[in-house]
């Protein structure tokens, strides 16, 4: 672990304040503070751990906050990475999942399943609402009998591992993909303290080189990225198989589902969080 931290600090103003949370919700899913300026708007701060993390969540200020002022500093690691531990709070996912810190006891006699997740720069720790409307997707097909065990899937930016995580756990095997080298880091790690590494392959890349169709597949990206993949993905699902897809913003999901539609699939069922829509095909 890295003695440094960089700290990365977002001056914005009132009217860039909710497009850079919802930036920052998926970038840094681990946390931020906020403090409001008393010349107005907000300054927003995220500690990162290696400099390879820091590029890249400032090229993607760079692409989706232009008007932003960032400046970059570097502090001494000091008490924040043992704090932020203490943030980490079981969180229920939909009505069959709870998410845990590795170091957490389970509570008592318990109807839920169980996910440990090492709370690190990766997405996934159950307490955002787009990772949250995918583990409630679950929980609904498992209890309608969509999704069964010994089924395949394919979860595209995996993050954390916890989508996957949790279909291992419902029994099911396949293969979990991300663009980021430390997000398979974490996932592998992952995969292995919730002991479901045998039922998951976790690759580095996106859907490219994929061969294989699934039963089910589960992509909590971006609006914009989801549209572009839309071909992609249709041509890795089997027919008649599930498709949930997370990451949008409630304005942004029916753009997103007519990229879907545009390719034969029926409308999606819609499910909402706040901002936050997730849709499901099955
Ligand atoms: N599945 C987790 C993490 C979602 S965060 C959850 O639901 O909580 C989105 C992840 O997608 C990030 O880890 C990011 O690195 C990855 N990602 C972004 N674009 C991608 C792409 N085109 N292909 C594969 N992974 C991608």
């Amino acid at each position: 672990m890295p003695e440094q931290l960089i700290r990365i600090d977002l001056i914005v103003e009132e009217h860039d304040l909710e497009v850079a949370n919802g930036v920052l919700a998926l970038a840094a899913p681990f946390g931020w503070e906020e403090e409001s300026l008393p010349a107005g708007g907000s300054r927003l701060c995220v500690h990162a751990e290696t400099l390879e993390w820091a590029e890249r969540f400032l090229h993607t200020l760079a692409v989706t906050l232009p008007r932003v002022r960032v400046e970059k500093s570097v502090v001494p690691k000091t008490d924040w990475a043992v704090a932020w531990r203490d943030f980490f709070t079981p969180v229920e996912c939909g009505r069959h999942f709870l998410v845990l810190a590795p170091w957490m006891d389970a509570p008592g006699p318990l109807d839920r399943i169980i996910i440990r997740i090492e709370p690190k720069t990766a997405f996934g720790t159950g307490h955002h609402p787009t990772t949250a409307l995918c583990l409630a997707a679950l929980s609904e097909l498992l209890d309608q009998h969509t999704i069964a065990p010994a089924m395949r899937f394919l979860d595209v930016g995996t993050g954390s591992g916890i989508l996957a995580i949790a279909a291992a756990k419902l029994g099911l095997t396949g293969l979990a993909v991300d663009i980021d080298s430390l997000a398979v880091d974490n996932a592998l790690e992952n995969a292995a303290v919730n002991h479901t590494a045998d039922r998951i392959e976790i690759r580095q890349g996106s859907t490219e080189y994929i061969t294989e169709r699934f039963d089910l597949i589960l992509a909590n990206i971006l609006a914009q990225p989801l549209c572009d993949m839309a071909p992609d993905l249709l041509a890795l699902l089997k027919p008649g198989g599930c498709l949930i897809l997370s990451g949008l913003l409630t304005r942004e999901a029916h753009a997103v589902e007519s990229a879907y539609i545009a390719l034969g699939l029926p409308p999606a069922r819609h499910a909402s969080d706040g901002e936050w829509t997730r849709l499901v095909w099955a």
